[in-house]
């Protein structure tokens, strides 16, 4: 059974970053890779904020650059030539008259594409040159789509066909398959994209096509950490996550995999690594249909600033139906995502990231009762598959952080977390006093295990 290996923009930055990864995949040789490459970091924006071509000198430079570094001459100046004539394509899009927004959006992605072609490009060359015998393969060969441009949905009958029929002969031949990510094209042929961020969602659907043993995805961090490392110095690295506790801490603030681009793994219950590039012998964390819910209970503790808590308050709301549904149809209207919510007989509290469409919310909610609002909040999210089974947490959570004011608390329907918000102002000291609680190794317990 192969694996996928996804490397991120910044594993791809420069030349360095190219032969590092070209050591990574020389290293997982035996077990079939199947390589997925985003463009190099910061191309996209390059691409995307591009008017005129002379505004991508620069990109171009870079790419110019890696085949100079690691390619020899007659490779580097072949590979050259491909980048002048993808510089002349997209001289041509950047050209053509602005249409309908819908044809503009096609235009984009086509502009787009380009990132992760050239990267993917270069990296089959590096790797040829390297000894590990290599080749491009066009994701939009692989990745078909409808036609909702610059955030496109696969369609997954067609993908997995086309993925298999175009990946599983080159597999076969003992060569190694390299495909931009992000990127893929209607069933007519046209260039699409999966929205930002969307290389980890290609290395998902390649590997549930091809039913592979595990997806890595390697990025810049070791795996995703008890708690952000910019608080808390001392946060480790999870070792091993469910796909729940995974999404929870997506939605918090925890910079691992957005639930949305693994689905396909979950659905096929196929493990998905978070490597690091900079330092690939550390296990990193695996995210699985499995968990252990030992030796910790929490496995990581997730916070987000710059929250907003909304209040409701009404007598109406007792006994009465349609309120609820009243109430969200006006975050409805304002297109504005709900993330935390707690209801009582009488009131609702609810947290917001977006908050810019409040005055008119609040103007409308103010019809349905007392509204209070709160800004400059944090949440902060204490998840664990093992919260599930363990009583006390809530306590324990609450005299840590006792002389914190805690507001809008919830334990998700899953069960698997923990969520409240208090003032932004404190988010730092209760995330490294939970911390502290939580993940310090106790003395006692040393002195046990030494006995
Ligand atoms: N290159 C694309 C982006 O920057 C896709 C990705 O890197 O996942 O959003
Ligand atoms: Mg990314």
């Amino acid at each position: 059974m192969p694996v996928v290996m996804k490397f991120g923009g910044t594993s791809v930055a420069d030349a360095a970053a190219f032969e590092n990864v070209a050591r990574i995949v020389a290293n997982e040789r035996d077990a079939a890779p199947v390589v997925v490459v985003s463009a190099m970091s910061g191309v996209t924006d390059s691409l995307l904020a591009a008017t005129n071509i002379a505004a991508l000198e620069n990109v171009f430079d870079r790419h110019r650059a890696v085949a100079r570094e690691l390619l020899d001459a007659s490779k580097a100046d072949h590979f050259i030539d491909r980048l002048r004539e993808a510089a002349d394509k997209i001289a041509t899009l950047l050209q053509s008259p602005a249409q309908k927004p819908a044809e503009h959006k096609s235009l984009q992605d086509a502009v787009v594409s380009f990132g992760e072609t050239l990267s993917s490009t270069l990296l089959a060359e590096v790797l040829n040159q390297k000894g590990i015998k290599a080749r491009q393969v066009d994701a939009r060969r692989c990745i078909i789509t409808d036609e909702e441009f610059t955030s496109a949905t696969p369609l997954m009958p067609e993908t997995f066909a086309q993925s298999q029929s175009e990946l599983i002969p080159v597999l076969k031949s003992g060569v190694v398959p390299v495909l931009g990510g992000f990127i893929g094209s209607t069933k007519r042929g046209v260039t699409t994209t999966l929205g930002r961020g969307g290389s980890d969602y290609t290395a998902a659907l390649i590997g549930a096509a091809l039913g592979v043993s595990e997806i890595q995805i390697w990025t810049d961090v070791t795996g995703v950490l008890t708690a952000d490392p910019r608080i808390v110095p001392s946060a480790q690295t999870v070792e091993r996550l469910s796909y729940g506790e995974a999404a929870e801490l997506a939605y918090f603030g925890a910079k691992v995999l957005h639930p949305k681009t693994i689905q396909p793994a979950i659905e096929n219950s196929i493990p998905v690594r978070i490597c690091n590039s900079r330092a690939p012998h550390e296990l990193g964390t695996l995210v699985g249909p499995e968990t252990e819910t030992s030796p910790r209970t929490v496995k990581a503790i997730a916070h987000k600033t710059g929250v907003t808590t909304v209040q409701i308050t009404s007598a109406r709301m007792l006994g009465a139906y349609g309120f609820l549904r009243a109430l969200f149809e006006v975050f409805e209207r304002h297109r504005t995502v709900v993330d935390v919510v707690t209801t009582s007989e009488v009131s609702v509290s609810l947290s917001l990231d977006d908050a810019s469409a409040l005055p008119a919310i609040v103007a409308e909610l103010e019809q349905l009762g007392t509204v209070r609002v709160e800004k400059g909040r944090a949440i902060i999210c204490v998840v664990g598959e093992g919260l599930r089974g363990t009583p006390g947490i809530a306590a324990r959570v609450f005299s840590t952080i006792s002389d914190i004011n805690v507001t809008l608390i919830s334990q998700g329907a899953s069960s698997i977390n923990f969520t409240f918000a208090i003032e932004e102002e404190r988010v730092k000291e209760a995330v490294i006093r939970l911390h502290e609680e939580f993940f310090a190794t106790k003395r006692h317990i040393t002195n046990k295990s030494n006995q």
